[in-house]
């Protein structure tokens, strides 16, 4: 009985089997990964050719099928079993491996495909067999009907070729939607790009992805934020003092309520005349003590006023005149332009991660 929330979807195809292997254009001395051996009728055909398989398995009773099936055979001693959730593998415990092929439970397609391209030394090729959506993500064009974060991404780190379409019936038991084997090379060498700044800034550019990227931007309130917190910390670590001082005499004024609104006539005459009383009642003490801590509150968001400000006019700058992309929406960008609005950015000081 087939555990369907692991994807246990197995080829029943001995061609579609005999194909994907044949795309990975093994070499007898190759290491390979597989992920989701199950019943093996992948394994099998790889361990005729390679050097070495190892097969990560979650589900212990396909595990113990699959050592069953190679005992006694040749092909016994070129396979190692690892039981458990390959993306819960750390790297460093997963052996060196020249070349992935799976027939990948879909649930992990994402996030196999990203820790494939983050591996410190990535395979030659993979070839991963997926569901048709997502495989036809991964190699989509700017414009295309599918292109996303996940497309750009991927294609950022590796190029993408497409291998075969795969009907539900080469399957048991079949699956709900059609499949698509694709190849994935990892480039070599590696782009010299931070992971983390690149992926920090597709997330925002596709965040509102039919909108311009103004509006992704500049828009929106969260963004805006997290920038000016990861400003203020890049400065930080860089030295740069920030300029917090009030905008202006009149704007640094204390007779500006917190956010900059004139304070009501009469309340500031209160205040104020109590200031200059020396024997003051009570009451008036209290109210000097909230109109004091009021004015710090007003400098405080003045501050974080200014810098929002100049974080604001750094995004607006790198949009509108450095890149000219501010129009543009992320769907109609390639890499050049995403590369592009990267190095502005961080050369601004304005970072994702
Ligand atoms: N490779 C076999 C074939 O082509 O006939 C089976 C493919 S089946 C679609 C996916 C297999 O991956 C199942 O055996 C399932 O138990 C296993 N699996 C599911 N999630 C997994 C995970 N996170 N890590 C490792 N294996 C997983």
């Amino acid at each position: 009985k087939m555990n369907t929330t692991l994807g246990q979807h197995i080829l029943k195809n001995p061609g579609v089997a005999g194909a994907i292997v044949a795309k990975a254009a093994l070499k007898p001395s190759d290491q390979v990964l597989e992920v989701g051996p199950g019943t093996g009728n992948l394994t099998v055909l790889i361990l005729k050719v390679a050097k070495h398989c190892t097969a990560v398995e979650m589900d212990p009773r396909m595990a113990a099928e699959l050592t069953k099936r190679v005992q006694a055979t040749p092909l016994e001693k070129k396979l190692k079993v690892m039981l458990g959730d390959v993306i819960k593998i750390p790297n460093e415990e997963l052996p060196y491996f020249d070349v992935c092929i799976s027939n990948t439970p879909y649930q992990i397609s994402s996030p196999l495909v990203f820790k494939l391209l983050s591996l410190p030394n990535p395979p030659r090729c993979c070839v991963l067999m997926f569901q048709r959506e997502f495989a036809m993500r991964l190699f989509a064009k700017p414009g295309d009907k599918l292109y996303n974060r996940l497309s750009v991404n991927a294609q950022m780190w590796a190029k993408i070729s497409h291998v075969m379409k795969v009907g539900r019936n080469n399957f048991n038991p079949p699956p709900q939607v059609e499949s698509n084997v694709v190849r994935i090379e990892p480039k070599h060498p590696r782009p010299q790009i931070s992971y983390d700044e690149w992926d920090g800034l597709l997330r925002i550019c596709f965040n509102r992805k039919n909108k311009t990227l103004r509006a992704a931007f500049l828009a929106t309130g969260v963004v805006m934020d997290m920038l000016e917190k990861n400003y203020r910390l890049w400065c930080s670590t860089n030295d740069i003092a920030l300029d917090d001082s009030p905008l202006n005499t009149t704007e640094g004024d204390v007779n500006m309520d917190i956010d900059g609104e004139k304070m009501d006539e009469d309340e500031w005459a209160g205040f104020s005349e109590a200031g200059e009383d020396d024997e003051l009642p009570d009451i008036f003490e209290e109210a000097q003590k909230e109109a004091a801590a009021r004015r710090q509150k007003g400098a405080n968001r003045k501050k974080k006023g200014r810098v929002a400000e100049l974080v604001r006019e750094k995004v607006r700058k790198v949009l509108e005149d450095e890149t000219q992309l501010a129009d543009k929406r992320a769907t109609k960008c390639d890499e050049g332009d995403f590369l592009r609005l990267l190095y502005a950015f961080n050369t601004e000081g304005i970072h994702f991660s």
